[in-house]
């Protein structure tokens, strides 16, 4: 199934809105309709949750969230 990722910009070819996902038998991936473009999306998987209570005071950097971010796309 695809799925247009809304607002996504081809790394290769820079055209907004050409970018979908698709689901395959090895992971997720993106890839662009205008230049053919695609590669895997490993970075989109969901963060993991954590099954353990914290007994322990964890430190405060260990708990910070997961951000799902593309290192393609600037900040
Ligand atoms: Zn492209």
């Amino acid at each position: 199934m695809r799925r247009f990722i809304a607002g996504a910009k081809c790394p290769q070819c820079e055209q907004v809105d050409t970018l979908f996902m698709d689901n395959t038998a090895t992971g997720k991936r993106r890839e662009c309709v205008r230049c053919g473009f695609h590669d895997a999306l490993e970075n989109l998987a969901p963060p993991a949750i954590p099954t353990r209570v914290e007994r322990e005071r964890a430190p405060a950097a260990s708990s910070e969230p997961v951000r799902l971010v593309d290192p393609r796309k600037p900040v």
